[in-house]
């Protein structure tokens, strides 16, 4: 088992994280707010990039409790919220002519921390000060190129203060969907994606 001191990687751009057709580019609702406001986009504007990927079946609460990000109720059903891909399952912000993010600083935090996973390994006090554990995701494993005994260790104090970010922007995010969905299911909202999005909004604002 790696351990943070023995990660090895560095980004060489091979742009496989941004084209694989299978994988959904998460969002949370930190990252919609960055780039709504980074791109200066009205809430229409940002139904537009974003993809709605749906089940065709519902998820068991075990299934549900396993995902980092839980999906929400829409009105096109329960769905993962991402980034829009293109037609040929990259994603939307892909630039394959000059192999580049053009959302590079905006990017969502599952970008920013690809190809790598946190866990909370002890808490001190609070969570600002939780040791964080560091590991490479499945995907990462599979397909990252920038993995690999030749590649430099990893600056851990960055990758744990980004970590520690990341964890912390999880669960407001997977409390906000939790409150969401239990007042789809107890008929308080009707779900539309555009009335979520408006909560995001006013939460920038508290
Ligand atoms: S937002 Fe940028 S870094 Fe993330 S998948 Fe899309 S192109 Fe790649
Ligand atoms: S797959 Fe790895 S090396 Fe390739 S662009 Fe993504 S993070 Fe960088």
């Amino acid at each position: 088992m790696n351990t943070v001191k023995s990660l090895r990687f560095t980004c060489i751009r091979c742009g496989k994280c941004c084209t694989d057709k299978n994988t959904i580019v998460n969002l949370t609702y930190f990252d919609i707010l960055r780039i709504k406001n980074g791109l200066k986009l009205n809430i229409d504007e940002i139904i537009d990039i974003l993809g709605f990927y749906t089940f065709d079946k519902p998820l068991s609460s075990e299934e549900e409790k396993r995902m980092t990000i839980s999906p929400i109720e829409t009105e096109r059903g329960f769905a993962f919220i991402g980034l829009l891909k293109n037609s040929s399952g990259a994603c939307y912000f892909y630039e394959s002519n000059d192999e580049k993010c053009l959302i590079y600083n905006l990017r969502p935090i599952f970008c920013k921390t690809f190809p790598f996973s946190f866990g909370i390994l002890k808490k001190v006090n609070n969570e600002v000060n939780a040791e964080i554990d560091i590991f490479y995701t499945e995907k990462g494993k599979k397909f990252c190129l920038g993995i690999g005994k030749d590649a430099p260790l990893i600056d851990k104090d960055h990758w744990i203060n980004l970590g520690t970010r990341a964890l912390q922007e999880l669960k407001k995010n997977h409390n906000l969907i939790k409150e969401w969905n239990n007042s789809v299911r107890i008929g308080k909202i009707i779900p539309t994606v555009k009335k979520f999005l408006i909560i995001i909004f006013k939460l920038e604002n508290l």
